[in-house]
């Protein structure tokens, strides 16, 4: 497309197809290109004149709104960097955010200017009617940043990585990076302007942000967004004309419990051509109930913040026993660093991918980032005979239990096949003698749907004895990221008080 900078593709879209549907708002509102085009600019005069200026950080507390999209251009126009976080953040994960980029402004999105209030954090910022729809903006009450701490001119958008194993990090992408990462996702999916891709991931997180909101601007495909998922909106919208659909596991998941009670094993008549799955291992029994519910392969995608989201993706036809993530995406290189007997080692990807660093954090920059261009993942793969990619586990999750090596995903997928399961996650933890015992927390259909005992006959039958989980704890909800995704970290500290009480009760 020859665009350098990533507001440059809505315009360029609004060129030639000003009157072709761009975002559609959960109320139903279609905005065109043109309109997003327009709106771009009137933000962008909006925030030049409140001082944002080149390098500057605009932190956008967001929901998946039109505003949100529109701010995250503006700031590319005035050659800014955006930091859109998730309005359900806490007060107190907001305020550390805000410490570490140090914004020159704060822009609160309408339905989240709500949620911020709700949390004080809107004290002194200006509520404003816009041509675009409503915002908050309010200056930062500390003092700006040094201009040594400003990111660089190439980068556009600071996005913080989940926290699925810590706090989150700043991750730098840059112009070339979301550009790279729209028009892989365009063509993996083979976007063309008519398409209606779901838009329920958030804008906030590195897969809405490339395979929604890039790779609609890259393509002049539209955006349905939903601000709040749930498996009903979910429904009403497959039927309803929306034609791709990228998702995280866990609303796969949600919608085959939620379907399932309703008596429904088939989505028909559907217009929806491409279904995804990503930003989290895809569980082979999953992948097959949602193929037979779709009627269409589920493709798997794997990335990361770091590596603008796509790194590698499936293009199966249906019903294939393959987990893989498939081959790396063009112009993508993926290796296994120091691979074991079982050719299991370090996910490494070098490529226009990349991300240029964590923001105010060389020393974990220089730790994944090599001088040659590889990131080191963190993640756990393999490379098979077809060049496919299989991603066993996190690096810091890789449990050792009597000097056997056990990968979470294998342990979760053998108690995600219990019908009473809808989700589980395990962790290790230490045991005396420096040995690691296997600990599994599950989500289940229905209070008393299963119980430990149940789950645990049921794990042993399809794990060899060192993989099986000591303690397979029944929970309400697993703590979770506003992408569904299970928050790992946080398990052991979260049911301490279950986990410490011994298994009958007694
Ligand atoms: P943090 O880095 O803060 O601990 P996080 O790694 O979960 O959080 P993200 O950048 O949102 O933050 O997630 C990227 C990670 O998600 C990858 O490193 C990988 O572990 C996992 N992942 C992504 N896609 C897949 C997939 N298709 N299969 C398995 N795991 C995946
Ligand atoms: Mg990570």
């Amino acid at each position: 497309s020859g665009a350098e900078a990533i507001h440059e593709l809505i315009a360029g879209q609004a060129e030639r197809r000003p009157g072709a549907p761009a975002i559609i708002t959960d109320a139903g509102e279609e905005h065109d290109y043109a309109g997003y085009a327009a709106a771009v600019r009137e933000a962008a005069e909006l925030l030049g004149g409140r001082g944002l200026g080149p390098g500057d950080r605009l932190l956008i507390v967001a929901e998946n709104a039109f505003e949100t999209a529109v701010l995250i251009f503006a700031a590319s126009a005035l050659g800014a960097v955006a930091v859109p976080v998730n309005a359900r953040m806490t007060s107190g994960e907001l305020a550390r955010i805000e410490a570490h980029c140090a914004p020159r402004l704060v822009a609160y999105t309408c339905g989240a200017s709500q949620e911020a209030q709700a949390h004080g954090d809107t004290a002194g910022a200006a509520r404003l009617e816009t041509g675009f729809g409503p915002l908050a903006l309010a200056a930062p009450p500390s003092a700006q940043a040094p201009a040594a701490m400003v990111p660089g001119a190439d980068v556009a958008v600071l996005l913080y990585t989940t926290g699925t194993t810590g706090d989150p990090k700043g991750v730098m992408l840059t112009h070339g990076n979301l550009l790279f990462a729209g028009a892989a996702s365009a063509r993996l999916r083979d976007l063309v302007p008519g398409d209606v891709i779901y838009g329920a991931l958030p804008l906030t997180h590195v897969f809405g942000l490339a395979s929604m909101l890039m790779a609609s601007a890259s393509s002049g495909a539209a955006v349905q967004l939903e601000a709040r998922f749930t498996p009903e909106r979910l429904l009403a919208a497959l039927r309803a004309g929306v034609t791709v659909f990228p998702a995280v596991p866990q609303m796969h998941a949600l919608l085959m419990k939620h379907t399932a009670e309703l008596g429904m094993d088939r989505l028909d008549g559907a217009a929806l051509r491409y279904v995804s799955s990503g930003a989290a291992p895809l569980d082979p029994a999953w992948k097959r109930k949602a193929e037979a519910f779709y009627g269409l392969p589920l493709q798997n995608g794997y990335g990361m913040t770091e590596s603008t989201a796509g790194t590698c993706g499936t293009r199966n036809p249906i019903g294939t026993a393959d987990t893989s993530v498939g081959r790396p995406l063009e112009g993508i290189e993926v290796r296994i660093d120091a691979p074991d007997a079982e050719g299991v080692g370090e996910i490494v990807t070098r490529g226009p991918h990349v991300m240029k660093g964590y923001y105010l954090n060389s020393a974990e920059t220089a730790r994944v980032l090599s001088a040659d261009g590889w990131l080191r993942t963190g993640d756990l793969g393999r490379i098979d005979a077809d060049g496919c990619l299989h991603v066993v586990g996190r690096c810091k999750e890789l449990i050792i239990r009597s000097g056997f090596n056990v990968y979470p995903p294998e342990v979760e997928a053998a108690i995600n096949a219990h019908p009473a399961v809808v989700q589980c996650a395990v962790v290790g933890r230490r045991v005396e003698g420096g040995n690691e015992e296997v600990l599994a927390f599950a989500q289940c259909t229905a209070p008393g749907a299963a119980d430990e005992d149940m789950l645990k006959a049921f794990a042993a039958e399809h794990l060899s004895s060192y993989k099986r989980p000591s303690r397979i704890l029944v929970v309400d909800r697993l703590p979770a990221a506003a992408t569904g995704k299970i928050l790992k970290h946080r398990l052991l500290g979260t049911f301490a008080a279950q986990l410490d009480a011994s298994p009958k009760g007694d």
